[in-house]
């Protein structure tokens, strides 16, 4: 066994591949707050033309991208309807309320997907006591929901219905390329439904660095300004969009492997006694599953597999998460498979744990 661990944590843990430290270390660059780095501006419209947008805006983060889409669409006391797990609500520690000073409302959803009918009637009426519904976020693929790939029918009923009704629509689609390949369903035909897309170059399409925000001119001429109070304007930025337009060209069609490995992942983990997936559905790259309590709690749980030389996440006090990524092959996914199997039965055989692993719990 090799001491490399393979690590399923998440899909930012990749590492550029050698022809992506070549794009890098090649790029043309100039200052992109002065709008001079070459790159960025090929990355930006390149992106933009792949989402049938006006324009793009690269950033340092999808947390960025998503905040700026909130300012963009929102202002003080105005209010954006989402699902209750997703990334904007969950994770970036209110972010549109600390810096934008936008209220959210979430409705809860199923595995990450909300059915049109629960959003009717969550509009409110701009009497002088409620906040203004301005805004309604969705994300694809859906992180907490373990990577479902939102039904199109869904899409596009959600934001027929935003728009007939004057609201904006933002899509987190951090991971918009993993529903794109698993769905064939193209990045256009999803984006066409948002007035704003984010995409994450940092996720499964492997660059180190970097998310955009796509949307109308106007729009993004507007997230450039916040951008640059947020503390985003960037100088020599080509050196790291390099590795975005390189994951753009190069990246896209391999994540078909991931989605692969992570349905061969999930398939045995639902064989495995004490370990339950919530959902057996695994539409891409993520895989979650649940701990039976009498092995001990999930972080102690993944403390174990990395003993064994297999990382992944505690999502939950029983819950785990483990993402398929560039960085982990048909063979590292065996040996998590084993691995987890050797886990659940030393926990049987009531070997003493190692302690707690990191966990990031919703
Ligand atoms: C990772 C992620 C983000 C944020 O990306 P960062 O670059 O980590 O800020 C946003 N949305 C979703 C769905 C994500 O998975």
């Amino acid at each position: 066994m090799s001491d490399r661990l393979a690590d399923f944590r998440s899909d930012t843990v990749t590492r550029p591949t050698p022809a992506m430290r070549q794009a890098i270390a090649d790029a043309v660059v100039g200052d992109d707050v002065f709008k001079e780095d070459p790159t960025v501006r090929a990355l930006e419209e390149r992106l933009a033309d792949m989402l049938g947008k006006e324009a793009a805006l690269y950033v340092p983060s999808g947390t960025m991208s998503n905040q700026l889409a909130v300012r963009v669409h929102c202002g003080p006391g105005d209010e954006f309807l989402c699902e209750t797990g997703c990334h904007i609500y969950a994770y970036e520690q209110a972010g549109y309320a600390q810096l934008s000073g936008v209220a959210a409302r979430t409705v809860d959803g199923q595995f990450g997907i909300l059915r049109p009918e629960q959003l009717a009637g969550l509009i409110r009426s701009g009497d002088d006591h409620v906040p203004f519904t301005k805004l309604v976020c969705l994300e694809n693929t859906h992180n907490r929901g373990g990577g479902r790939i939102q039904p199109l029918p869904i899409v596009t009923s959600i934001c027929d219905w935003a728009h007939r009704h004057g609201l904006a629509t933002h899509l987190d689609g951090a991971r918009l390329f993993n529903a794109v390949v698993a769905s064939g369903v193209a990045a256009r035909e999803w984006s066409g439904h948002f007035d704003t897309v984010s995409v994450c170059f940092s996720k499964g399409l492997g660059a180190p660095i970097g998310s955009a925000l796509a949307g109308p001119r106007d729009m993004i001429v507007r997230a450039r300004r916040a951008r640059k109070l947020f503390g985003g304007g960037m100088r020599q930025a080509g050196m790291i969009a390099a590795a975005a337009l390189y994951a753009l060209e190069h990246h896209i069609d391999r994540l078909a492997q991931d989605h692969a490995q992570a349905k061969h992942l999930g398939a045995a983990v639902g064989k495995i006694a004490g370990l339950k997936l919530p959902n057996p559905q695994i539409d891409t790259n993520i895989v979650i599953f649940d701990v039976d309590p009498n092995l001990g709690t999930a972080a102690e749980f993944t403390a174990r597999l990395r003993q064994l030389g297999v990382l992944m996440l505690a999502i939950g006090r029983q819950q785990i998460r483990a993402v398929t990524h560039l960085d982990v092959d048909a063979a590292d996914t065996n040996r998590a498979v084993e691995a987890l199997g050797a886990v659940v039965d030393e926990c049987r055989a009531g070997k003493p744990g190692v302690g707690e692993e990191r966990s990031a719990y919703a």
